[in-house]
């Protein structure tokens, strides 16, 4: 059995781990760093570097470099094969990658384990596309032999913004369709969790990525985070994060008028019918929030059930909390991790202040956890609210942790529209054994994903994304690839 803490011990000794530009590891121009530390217990696991301005300047003169360079003599075919080298060795260093995920930002050791279906199916899922890239020869209303067709050109120098939730599925989700298409990349981390994006772009440049291909710029938003997103250099920005950032990212992209995709927020709503099989349901709808302790941008944090089952089956979701483990990632049983940060903890526990003054119930939860193995690090227990209305704070914005609130409804119609009700569209869960009903729901539902009787179901071939302030654009299946892609048409005349 994998020890997992002598494991960890050996991964991260505290010391610096440089950033990458143009294929060189190293520090930052301010020679200022940034602590990596364990949301669990404190532990300082490694520095990295705190990028500047000049910095992200250096990593797209880089990536330029490298596009217009040796990167852009690559065939589809060698592109193809280097993203299967690097699934290879991705699978290799599966555990690590994994490890180094858990101690920086906390997901549970056999939640990050458990991703491996999704992420080695990403890098070869855009390894098939990579081959599968090509224009059309277009019929046109001019007179005489002149042909028209259109071929397809990577975008560019892409930059890269993600948040700290989900690093490896991240960052892969926006590397690999650039390799596919042949752009090249700036990506830059979060400042909270930026250890195993390094860990990465090391293991791609073993497989052979060729320098300048993937530039790692570690930093803060407001300094390196901005700076990509306003360059005259970057062609495409590609960002996941919070709704407010990618407002400010699309704001900042106007000056260049370069091509935006946001993944951004949700408050998606999960649907229980009153013919669901409640059996299956709760589980299922307790773990379409508490998996990584909420910190998914698609929890089903509402939670609307028919009036008629509501009491029953919320407290089956609360019984289901209570029976969740809270604890470190590293150990093999923990259900709930911690909250990536202090002030991240602190943003969850004004929801669980503000739903019992607004009159909702506390079924169960409701605390920062203190005391033994808890004091050192940022835990908040599963909470399950019932008795909300709409209008609460819970029940509107976005939370980023373990907190559903439960709201009971009376009919098909009326939930319809409660659950629309929001600024957000990201994804909404429905559990119902009727067919029509199944149907009826997802078709009127605005939403990127709608899951029937299930939740969380990602997968590369499968388009991801949102509407409203969610975000536009898609991640995955064959979509995904117009995103890092041109047009161009050509028009020749043979007369
Ligand atoms: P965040 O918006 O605070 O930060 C995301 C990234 O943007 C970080 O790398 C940060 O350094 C950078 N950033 C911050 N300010 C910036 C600026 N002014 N210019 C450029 N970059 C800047 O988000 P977070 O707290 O790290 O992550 C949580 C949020 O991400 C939640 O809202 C969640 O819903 C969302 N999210 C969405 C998806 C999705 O696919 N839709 C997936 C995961 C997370």
């Amino acid at each position: 059995m994998t020890n997992w803490q002598d494991r960890a011990a050996a991964l991260y000794d505290g010391g610096f781990r440089p950033m990458v530009i143009g294929g060189k590891w190293c520090s930052s121009t301010s020679e200022e760093v940034i602590e990596a530390r364990n949301p669990a217990n404190g532990t300082l696991l490694a520095t990295v570097p705190k990028g500047t301005a000049a910095d992200i300047d250096a990593a797209v003169t880089a990536a330029r470099a490298a596009f217009e360079g040796p990167w852009s003599k690559f065939t589809p075919f060698e592109r193809q094969a280097l993203l299967l080298r690097i699934a290879e060795r991705f699978e290799a260093e599966w555990e690590d990658l994994c490890l180094s995920d858990t101690l920086d930002m906390g997901m549970p050791i056999q939640r990050t384990l458990a991703n491996s279906r999704r992420v080695l199916g990403m890098l070869r899922f855009y390894a098939g596309q990579a081959v599968s890239i090509h224009g059309q020869t277009i019929p046109n209303s001019f007179p005489g032999e002149i042909y028209s067709s259109t071929v397809r050109e990577p975008v560019g120098v892409v930059g890269a913004i993600i948040p700290w939730n989900a690093p490896i599925a991240g960052s892969i989700w926006k590397i690999a369709p650039a390799i596919a298409t042949g752009c090249t990349v700036v990506l830059k981390p979060s400042e909270e969790a930026s250890l195993t994006v390094l860990m990465i772009a090391r293991i791609m440049q073993e497989a052979g990525l060729p320098d300048g291909v993937l530039n790692i710029v570690t930093g803060l938003g407001a300094e390196a985070g901005a700076a990509l997103a306003e360059h005259p250099g970057v062609d495409k920005i590609v960002f996941t994060g919070s709704t407010a950032t990618g407002q400010a990212i699309a704001r900042a992209a106007t000056g260049t008028l370069k091509r935006v995709s946001l993944e951004l927020g949700g408050k998606s709503p999960v649907i229980v019918c009153r013919d669901a099989d409640i059996e299956k349901a709760v589980p299922v709808a307790a773990m379409a929030v508490f998996a990584n302790s909420g910190q998914i941008c698609i929890a089903g944090s509402r939670l609307f059930v028919a009036r008629e089952i509501h009491e029953e089956f919320t407290r089956r979701v609360a019984d289901y909390a209570r029976g969740l483990k809270i604890g470190h990632g590293i150990d093999t049983d923990t259900d709930i991790g911690p909250i990536i940060s202090a002030r991240q903890a602190e943003r969850i526990a004004s929801f669980l202040s503000s739903g019992p003054a607004e009159g909702a119930q506390t079924l169960t939860g409701g605390n920062r956890l203190s005391g033994a193995g808890f004091d050192d690090g940022h835990f908040i227990q599963p909470t399950v609210f019932g008795g909300v209305t709409d209008d609460m704070r819970i029940a509107r914005e976005e939370i980023f942790g373990p907190v559903i609130s439960a709201l009971p409804f009376d009919s098909l119609e009326e939930v319809v529209t409660r659950a629309n009700a929001t600024p957000y569209g990201l994804a909404a869960g429905v559990f119902t054994t009727h067919l029509g009903t199944a149907h009826k729901l997802a078709h009127r539902l605005k939403a990127g994903s709608v899951w029937v009787n299930m939740y969380h179901a990602i997968d590369p071939a499968v388009p991801f994304g949102g509407v409203k302030m969610s975000g536009y654009g898609r991640e995955g299946g064959t979509e995904h690839m117009e995103e890092y892609l041109e047009t161009k048409a050509i028009w020749i005349n043979t007369d």
